[in-house]
């Protein structure tokens, strides 16, 4: 058997590379999927597979299986990462902006699900990155919240549909960590931050974690990786908080 091995779109920057960073040191050959390599081959040779896809596109996730079947011939876990917030009231929402935010965050994952289903096997599994506001409304999120309450709701159907051929589905719901795409998105006028993200995020994780502090990419990865293991064997299906305790279970 080839080396164990890791599709993950969005795994070039943000919490996305922290997941490639700690597949690779798990043993893994990550293959990368998003629009750009960044710094991807300085940092891992030729231990990361990069390939340009947009994650809206279907056959974009079939290419990503094809490519890490050809690399090592086998693929253990799918981790539909690539997604983005933006938050805006629901009178500034048009079908532009909807359609971009649920066909990047709720298709994009349909569509790694389903090229993932055809090609793992047994004792396979799908992690999909969803959020806090999958399980939580909020102001102005509206989009947002309703692409991640659609990734849980995938999660759960397709727990039930493909637990008979022993592939697991899960979802990681993080609460705020500060990455680009958190910080960029903070500075609209919409969001609760106004408009100094740093300290709203700070005082957001005194006042709301009972940890006193908030998640890191690492601390994902982490669980993407314990959850593509033997040792979550029985585990299927759920969409698990890593939010340091700011949500009640
Ligand atoms: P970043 O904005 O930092 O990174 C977004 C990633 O998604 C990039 O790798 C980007 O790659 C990729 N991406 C976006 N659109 C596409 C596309 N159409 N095709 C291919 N790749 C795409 O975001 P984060 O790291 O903060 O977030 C990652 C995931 O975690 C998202 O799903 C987000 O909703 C979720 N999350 C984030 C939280 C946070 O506080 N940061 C909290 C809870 C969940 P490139 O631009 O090169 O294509």
């Amino acid at each position: 058997m080839g080396q164990r091995t890791v599709i993950i779109t969005g795994g070039n920057r943000g919490i996305g590379l922290d997941i490639t960073r700690t597949y690779v040191e798990a043993g893994y050959h990550v293959v990368v999927g998003a629009r750009n390599a960044y710094d991807l081959e300085k940092e891992f040779g030729d231990q990361v597979t990069f390939v340009k896809v947009d994650v809206r596109k279907e056959s974009d996730h079939v290419l990503l299986t094809e490519i890490a079947l050809q690399k090592t011939g086998r693929i253990d876990c799918y981790v539909n990462n690539a997604g983005f917030s933006e938050w805006r009231p629901i009178e500034e929402i048009d079908e532009a902006f909807l359609d971009d935010i649920l066909n990047t965050n709720l298709k994009g994952a349909f569509w790694g699900c389903k090229a993932a289903a055809k090609v793992l096997g047994p004792e396979g599994t799908i992690i999909n990155i969803s959020s806090i506001a999958g399980k939580r409304g909020s102001s102005n999120n509206s989009a947002y919240v309703a692409s991640k309450f659609g990734m849980n709701g995938l999660t759960q159907s397709l727990a039930k549909e493909l637990g008979p051929k022993q592939i697991r589905v899960l979802a990681l719901c993080p609460v705020l960590i500060s990455t680009d795409g958190l910080l960029d998105a903070l500075q609209s006028p919409y969001a609760p931050a106004n408009g100094n993200p740093e300290a709203f995020i700070s005082n957001f994780a005194k006042g709301n974690s009972a940890l006193l502090r908030l998640p890191t990419g690492r601390e994902v990865g982490n669980m993407c990786v314990f959850l593509a293991s033997n040792a979550a064997s029985a585990m299927t299906g759920q969409c698990i908080n890593v939010d340091c305790g700011v949500l009640p279970q």
